[in-house]
């Protein structure tokens, strides 16, 4: 079967994205939304639809999105100010698009508790 979430395409590269690091495990690219100066999107290339079906295969896979995060935060100029990543789990945890993303959000001042 196809997967066919946006993000499966965008790793397919059928559509378009503003794709600023990849590597042997995971694709980052622009949100196309913004809701920070630096809003990035990391996706592994191992598929998992949510963490909420997290297994130990995805150890690898899940620990390398962190450090790229950190990585591209610094290529952002934000990783010596500070960061955010975070994962929407479900429809519960704010979730939309059904395939595992890291979000990296940066650029401003980020408060505590999100919405
Ligand atoms: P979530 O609510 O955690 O599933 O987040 C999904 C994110 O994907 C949102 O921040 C959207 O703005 C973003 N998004 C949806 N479609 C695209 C796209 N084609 N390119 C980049 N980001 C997208």
């Amino acid at each position: 079967m196809v997967e066919n979430t946006v993000f499966d395409r965008i790793l397919r590269g059928e559509i378009p994205a503003d794709i600023l690091y990849e590597d042997e495990h995971c694709m980052a690219f622009r949100d196309i939304q913004p809701q920070a100066p630096v809003h990035i999107l990391i996706i592994p290339r191992q598929r998992l639809d949510s963490l909420q079906n997290a297994t130990d295969e995805h150890t690898e896979s899940l620990g390398h999105m962190l450090v790229a995060a950190r990585k591209v935060a610094d290529l952002q100029g934000i990783g010596a100010t500070g960061f955010r990543c975070v994962i929407n789990a479900g429809a519960g945890g704010g979730q939309e698009v059904p395939y595992l993303h890291v979000h990296l959000l940066g650029g401003r001042p980020l408060t505590w508790p999100p919405g």
